[in-house]
Parts: structure tokens; C-alpha cells; sequence
């Protein structure tokens, strides 16, 4: 066995032997891969081993898609085979809700390049003989579903990794991971300690005992499930082609063919987790006992929609478990607070997303950066410090129940709920606050304060029964004045004497004087957007920085990696809390509550003041697009704080709003918001933030070279708005943009305006088609609709009432 390698990945299961092939692959050959038993000896040997491109996530389907794509590139290198039934599959719906879902994922699969399309009931009949479609609406096909042998391509993997130089030691258990102060590792197994520069957790079942070595916690969990082989059935032996896939969302099942029989799982309600208290080292290649119980009201569902399985004996039965992440996604990349190393577990489908999780991480590992957005699986989207296990196992069951359910894009899911709370939770929900989540922290949608206004947001993909109420927000804000924290902005302090020179490389954008702000986009090496800041000078060693709350533990990554000398960095998010005030009667509700005088108090500017009997700190800037002041104090003086604006807003008419009023608010102005219209997808030049870039300043900052190329030849595609004949449902995210029936672009993010009483979108397209009045199509739930592009902001356009005095 080697004693030294540039990498060494624990972990031989599907996701293992992917990893280490894509090394290969990207050029690192000194990689090893540890298997305590033989490959496959996880989840991985008992899988069904079925692949789908349908995730509700844009990435993730585009990393499907490429997984699916490889195996048989992987074929052709090894001359092995991965057994692959490439029969295509459809997924049914049975109410106008599910069908909606699938009609907005063909419309993103029109520009990912996916050849989906939407059929009817006669349609699957032919495709899918054994399905009884009484009930249902449609299906959406893809050629690309099917299924493949398990084991083969995990051998297909390991061999083609091999081929690229890498080396695999079987029966050999790693027992601890210790990292030397320059931050290389020793990997200590029972046959001899490996020191590797990086090590990668590919530990699957394990990858939670095997990330605790490195005293980490990985929030996942394993997870019991099951599924059946029939006995031959003539209805399938006789058909002449291979009877194609059927996922059933209404009956939580998957069914394809298995031999001259059927194979069908099921995402049962009576699901339990498995191994609770940690995976035991022993388990192996072992199956649980069968358990007909938990899935008897499933198989019931299934023989009404699959009659033939009523009659059908049952040849085998697996159950075993496999792991789950809190929303269903891989936990992926550099483990926060540790250096060199990394995460590849939690891979629920390791057959629909092995290849691409390996694809990223070596992108990652190699070139420092994936070449598309990583966030729905990176492992930094949950905070370290604040997920636990007990957070964990309530979301890891919520999300195995509704794995086949609706996925709307304004649904709030209920478990392990309340978990984070600010002091006005409680004010808040007696004011009739509708909660939502954003990092394990509460946050109020909007106010049911009126008759007729929902206490719950009913789930929906047209506009939702929360519509009245936001209206009425919006008005309050643009009329009078509205209230609402700033609990969900991640919040940092840059302090030290080189504090400025940092922040000038670290920013892409101009570090502004003592007691002013400014934005700044952060690029990445490659000049990808990976944060969009505000930026505060509260003096010359002391900056508060303010983004994307659910951003935290991505942008605690970031700086630590990047600290310098005579810089000290302080995630303060949920240290500084207070309230943002917004509208026309902003500054005479403030100036009423401080001693102060705000009547000089720029658009931009920064200042320290009492407000109440509170120390504060106050920013005049507002993400409405209007006058506006961010109050940042001490979350312990917050309730104090509140009852001093409230209680003087009334004579303003002061209400509070939630981020439902604040997302529609923003479109009035076009601003972006992260993760939809900036994200590591996306450039400074393609969205617009390029205008806040210091080319002027003296630094070599981040992305530079990257930003400097774009501004010498623009890039292909520019973000712009338009103006939606929309009906009852607005853009969401990543709807196609057609003209004369093609695909030019698609949207980032959209929505209902309630100040201008207009459905926006904002969409990237080709830059030379931006033109003010340019008329295209955007695909909505499957309607195609009128959209024009507007250039000017619907809400105050020459920003009299955002900067004026
Ligand atoms: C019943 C069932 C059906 C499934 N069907 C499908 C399907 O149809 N399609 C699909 O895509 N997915 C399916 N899956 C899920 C799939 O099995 C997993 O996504 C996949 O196997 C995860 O692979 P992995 O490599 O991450 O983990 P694992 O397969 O668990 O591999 C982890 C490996 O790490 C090794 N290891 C752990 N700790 C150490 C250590 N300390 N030292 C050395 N080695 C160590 C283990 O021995 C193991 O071999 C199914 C799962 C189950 C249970």
C-alpha cells in the first residue's frame, strides 16, 4: 500500500470510484481510494439502480443528465459493462397540480437541451401497457430514464479509474483522519497509516462516523427502503420491448421491468430511519427484513394503478438503507472549517447523480472552482454551527415522504419547525405573522392581519391565496411606511489594520470612506459571481458586511481561505439584528425616535445613533427601492427597539411586511436577488453588476483578469426585464424565453408587481436582442405568453425617492 498520495478518497461505493475516476480524468493520477470490504459494500450493491434527469433543482437535472450521458463513455474506455437498459420512463399525474409540476420542468428542459415532452393518457397506455390511467391528466416521457446494473458500473468506475493511474486498496478500514498543522492529513487504516494531501469522504453509509474522525458533523441520515421483484408476468414477458419506467407520485412508487417480471419501490409514509445513533461497522452486505407492513397501504395503491402486480408472486424482496441530506440533495465540496477536506455523501441517487457529483468535486479539487452553480448540493448550505442531528433526522423523514410529492415554489415544509428564532417571533406571530424558513431560521412571509387574509399560504404554482395580503403590504410600504428585520441578512465584521487592503482583494468593488456603504459584487477566480455585498466603512479598521443569509456558511468558506495577516473576520449574523423601515414616512418615523438629526443623512451613508433607548447602527439604503434605514442593534435590545419604532410608526401609518411584499417590491426597481439572478452561474458583465466593479482601484482583486476580459469583449448574454401578459401565474425561475418558436433564453426569477399592478420577469437573452420593446414568448405551466422588455424601473426611475433628501 502507498504511503503518501495526493488524495485519498474514503470510500468505495458508487460515489467513490466516481470521484476517483473523474480525478483521473481532470489529470491527478496520484489518487487512492480506501474500501474497508469489497467496492460496493454500502448502499450501493443492493440500489435498483434506475437514473432519472427529473430534479426540481436546474443543476442538479443538468448533473443527472450528464451522469446518465457517461455510462456509456464509461463502457467504451473499459470495455466493461454497466448494464444499461436505456428504456425511458414516464411520470404520471393524477391532479392539475402535479400536472403543472411537470409542465414547468418540460419547459426548463427546453433550453437544458432535454428531449422531454408532455403526453396524455392514451399515449402512456402505448409507452406503458401495465398502467391504468383512469385519473390521470398526462405524464411527462424522457427517453433518457432507465435503469443499469449496480455493481458493474461501480467496477466500470474503479476500472477506469485504475486506467487513470489511480490505485485501490480493498479490506482495508480507515479508523481516524489527523491533520498535520500544514494542513495535510494522516489517514490511519488498519493495515498503515496514508498521508495525503486531501481527503475525500465518500463514506456513504458511514460518511457521518467517518466525518466525525475529522470532528465534523455531516448533516445526513440513513434511511429504510424497499422494494419488490415479481415473478415472471406474461403481460411483460410477452411484449416484444422492454417494458419502460413509471414513476407514480400519487402512489409513491417507481416501477420498471426486472428480468421477465416488474420491480417496484416505494417512498412509503410509514418510513423509518435506520441506525439512528450511527451506522454499525459491521453492517455490510447484509439486507434488513422484509417489511410488508410499512408498505401495505402502498402496495394496495400500486395494484390498482399496475393490475397485473395483484396476481403477480413476489420472487425478492430488498430492503436496505441508504443515506438522506435534510432537503434530498448530496452534500458536496470543501467541509467548512476544515482544510483539504472534502465532502461527497449523503447521494441519495447515486446512479442519477454519482457522475456529476464526482465531475464537480474533482472541478472543484483541481481547478478551485466547479465550472455552474454547486449550491443545491454543496455542502455548505447548511450552517455548521447551527444544523444538528436533531434538526437533521425530522427533515431527513419529511423529505423521504414527500420525495414523490408536489414541489411548489412557495412551499413552506413543516418539520423541525420552529427551530431559530429571533425575540419578535412571538410579537411577530401574535400579529399574525406566516412563517417561512431560510437556514433553520424563522422568517414571516407576510401578515394575515386583515378578513380573508390566510394564516397558511396554501402551496400553489399560480399566484398563491397570500396575494391580498402582500398587496396590502406593498401598498403601505410605497404610501406610507412598512416594518419588517433584518434577522435574514448574513452579517460580518472585517476588523484590523489591514481590514481596507483585504476587503479591496477580496471585493471586486469599490471599499467606500468612513460612514458611507457601498455595493460590491464578489467574483470568484474565474470571474463567476459568488456573493453580492453590502458594504459598510464604520472606520478605518471596522467594516460590517451584509449578503445572502442563507449564504453564511459559503461566504465563511470563502474568507477563510482567503485571510490575510492584520484581518480579523466575525460572522455576526445572528448577533446584530433590528429592522429595516421603508417608504415615504421612513425618515419621520426615525427621526422621531432619535436625538439625532438624520435631515443630512445621505443615501449611502452609515452612522452610529441611539434610537430609543437602544445603540444602533444605520444605514440609509432599502432593498424596496425606496427611502429606507437598516437598524442594526444588539438582538437583546431588539424588542426594546421595536416597541420605540412601532409605537411611532402608527402615526405613519406604519405596517409590517414580510418577504413576499419585499420580493415583489425589488422588482419595481429590477434589483436581483441571490441565487436567482447572481450566482456562481452567472458574471458580473451578463447581470449587470459589472457597473459596481473598481476597475479604477489599484488591486489585483479576485476575478480581475476574468472581469477585465469581459469588459474587453462583452459577454454572450445580458439580464433584462420584461413585462409579462401573464394570467394568473407569474414567472418563477427558469421558464423558456421563445421567439418566432425557438429558445433564446429563459427566465431567473419573476413575479407580480402590486405597485404597478404588472407581472415582471426578469430573463437573461442574447445581448444583441436587448432592446427596449423587444416582444417575445415566455412558457408558463405550459401556456406560452406575451412579454415585452422594459428598460424603465416602474417605481420611481430617476430614484428621487430612494436618494433625495
Ligand atoms: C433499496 C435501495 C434501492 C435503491 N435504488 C436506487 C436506484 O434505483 N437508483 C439510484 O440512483 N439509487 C438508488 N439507491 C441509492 C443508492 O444505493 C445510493 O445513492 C448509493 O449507493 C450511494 O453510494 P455511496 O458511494 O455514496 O455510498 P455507499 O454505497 O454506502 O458506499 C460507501 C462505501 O464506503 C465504505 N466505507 C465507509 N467507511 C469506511 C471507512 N472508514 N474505511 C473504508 N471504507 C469505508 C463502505 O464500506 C462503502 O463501501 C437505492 C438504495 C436502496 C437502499
Amino acid at each position: 500500500m502507498k504511503s503518501t498520495t495526493r488524495v485519498a478518497v474514503i470510500g468505495g461505493g458508487v460515489v467513490g470510484c466516481s470521484v476517483l475516476y473523474h480525478l483521473t480524468k481532470l489529470g491527478w493520477s496520484d489518487v487512492m481510494l480506501i474500501e474497508r470490504s469489497e467496492l460496493t459494500s454500502g448502499s450501493t450493491w443492493h440500489a435498483a439502480g434506475g437514473f432519472h434527469t427529473l430534479n426540481g433543482d436546474t443543476n442538479m437535472a443538468a448533473l443527472q443528465g450528464y451522469t446518465i450521458k457517461l455510462y456509456k463513455e464509461l463502457e467504451e474506455l473499459t470495455g466493461m459493462s454497466c448494464g444499461l437498459h436505456h428504456v425511458g420512463g414516464v411520470t404520471l399525474a393524477d391532479n392539475q397540480e402535479r400536472f403543472d409540476m411537470l409542465l414547468a420542468e418540460r419547459a426548463k428542459h427546453r433550453y437544458m437541451g432535454l428531449e422531454t415532452e408532455i403526453v396524455g393518457p392514451e399515449e402512456i397506455k402505448k409507452i406503458a401497457p401495465v398502467t391504468n390511467t383512469d385519473g390521470i391528466l398526462g405524464a411527462l416521457y424522457d427517453p433518457l430514464d432507465g435503469h443499469l446494473d449496480p455493481s458493474g458500473t461501480t467496477h466500470a468506475y474503479a476500472k477506469a479509474a485504475r486506467m487513470g493511474g489511480a490505485t485501490i486498496e480493498t479490506h482495508t478500514k480507515v479508523i481516524e483522519t489527523n491533520q498535520r498543522p500544514d494542513g495535510t492529513w494522516d489517514v490511519v487504516t488498519d493495515k498503515g497509516t496514508i498521508h495525503a494531501e486531501h481527503v475525500v469522504n465518500a463514506g456513504g453509509l458511514w460518511a457521518r462516523e467517518v466525518a466525525e474522525m475529522a470532528g465534523v458533523y455531516l448533516p445526513l441520515h440513513p434511511m429504510e427502503h424497499q422494494y419488490i421483484v415479481t415473478d415472471d408476468i406474461p403481460e411483460i414477458y410477452e411484449m416484444g420491448s422492454e417494458h419502460p419506467h413509471v414513476m407514480d407520485p400519487a402512489g409513491e412508487s417507481y416501477l420498471r421491468q426486472e428480468g421477465r417480471g416488474l420491480c417496484i419501490g416505494f417512498y412509503e409514509q410509514p418510513c423509518r430511519p435506520w441506525a439512528v445513533d450511527g451506522t454499525p461497522w459491521d453492517f455490510g452486505h447484509e439486507l434488513l427484513p422484509d417489511d410488508y407492513d410499512k408498505i401495505e397501504d402502498s402496495i394496495a395503491f400500486a395494484y390498482k394503478r399496475f393490475p397485473v402486480l395483484e396476481t403477480a408472486g413476489i420472487k425478492s424482496v430488498i430492503h436496505g438503507p441508504f443515506t438522506f441530506a435534510p432537503d434530498g440533495n448530496p452534500l458536496v465540496g470543501p467541509v467548512p472549517g476544515l482544510r483539504n477536506y472534502w465532502s461527497a455523501s449523503g447521494v441519495m441517487a447515486g446512479f442519477s447523480q454519482g457522475g456529476g457529483v464526482g465531475l464537480m468535486l474533482a472541478q472543484w479539487m483541481i481547478e478551485g472552482e466547479t465550472e455552474r452553480d454547486t449550491f443545491a448540493m454543496d455542502v455548505a448550505r447548511f450552517g455548521q454551527d447551527v444544523i444538528t442531528p436533531g434538526y437533521t433526522l425530522p427533515k431527513v423523514i419529511e423529505n423521504y415522504q414527500k420525495r414523490f410529492s408536489v414541489a411548489y415554489p412557495n412551499e413552506e415544509l413543516p418539520a423541525a419547525r420552529p427551530f431559530r428564532t429571533t425575540p419578535m417571533y412571538d410579537t411577530f406571530s401574535d400579529m399574525g405573522a406566516v412563517w417561512g424558513q431560510q437556514f433553520g431560521l424563522e422568517v414571516a412571509n407576510y401578515f394575515a392581519r386583515e378578513d380573508g387574509e390566510p394564516s397558511y399560504e396554501t402551496p400553489s404554482f399560480r399566484r398563491s391565496d397570500a396575494f391580498n395580503a402582500t398587496a396590502r403590504e406593498v401598498h403601505a410600504v410605497r404610501h406610507a411606511v412598512g416594518i419588517n428585520e433584518v434577522h435574514n441578512f448574513g452579517k460580518y465584521l472585517i476588523t484590523g489594520p489591514n481590514a481596507r487592503t483585504w476587503l479591496n482583494r477580496i471585493m471586486a468593488g469599490r471599499i467606500p470612506k468612513q460612514g458611507r456603504l457601498s455595493l460590491t459584487p464578489m467574483l470568484s477566480p474565474k470571474g463567476r459571481l459568488i456573493g453580492d455585498f453590502t458594504v459598510s466603512c464604520l472606520s478605518e479598521e471596522e467594516f460590517q458586511l451584509t449578503a445572502s443569509y442563507g449564504s453564511q456558511a459559503f461566504h465563511t468558506r470563502w474568507f477563510e481561505q482567503n485571510m490575510s495577516e492584520g484581518v480579523r473576520f466575525e460572522n455576526i449574523s445572528d448577533k446584530r439584528n433590528g429592522f429595516q423601515i421603508a417608504g415615504p414616512n421612513a425618515r419621520k418615523v426615525l427621526a422621531a425616535c432619535t436625538r439625532t438629526d438624520i435631515s443630512d443623512m445621505r443615501f449611502m451613508d452609515v452612522r452610529k445613533m441611539c434610537v430609543g433607548m437602544t445603540d444602533c447602527l444605520v444605514q440609509r439604503v432599502s432593498y424596496t427601492g425606496d427611502l429606507g434605514y437598516e437598524i442594526y442593534c444588539d438582538p437583546m435590545a431588539q424588542r426594546q427597539l421595536w416597541w420605540t419604532l412601532w409605537n411611532e410608526g402608527q402615526a405613519h401609518g406604519m405596517q409590517p411586511f414580510g418577504m413576499r411584499a419585499m420580493m415583489s417590491l425589488r422588482l419595481d426597481k429590477f434589483f436581483g436577488s441571490w441565487l436567482s439572478e447572481f450566482s456562481p452561474d452567472y458574471t458580473a458583465a451578463e447581470t449587470g453588476m459589472a457597473r459596481f466593479i473598481s476597475f479604477k482601484k489599484n488591486t489585483d482583486f479576485i476575478g480581475r483578469a476574468a472581469a477585465e476580459a469581459e469588459r474587453a469583449t462583452p459577454p454572450a448574454r445580458q439580464l433584462c426585464a420584461f413585462e409579462v401578459d401573464a394570467n394568473n401565474a407569474d414567472v418563477v425561475g427558469y421558464e423558456p424565453i421563445w421567439i418566432d418558436g425557438i429558445v433564446v433564453g429563459f427566465c431567473t426569477s419573476g413575479g407580480y408587481s402590486h405597485y404597478a399592478g404588472k407581472s415582471i420577469a426578469q430573463a437573461l437573452i442574447p445581448r444583441e436582442m436587448a432592446q427596449a420593446g423587444l416582444e417575445v414568448e415566455i412558457e408558463i405551466l405550459g401556456h406560452m405568453r406575451k412579454a415585452t422588455l422594459i428598460t424603465e424601473p416602474l417605481f420611481d426611475a430617476d430614484g428621487a425617492r430612494m436618494r433625495g433628501t
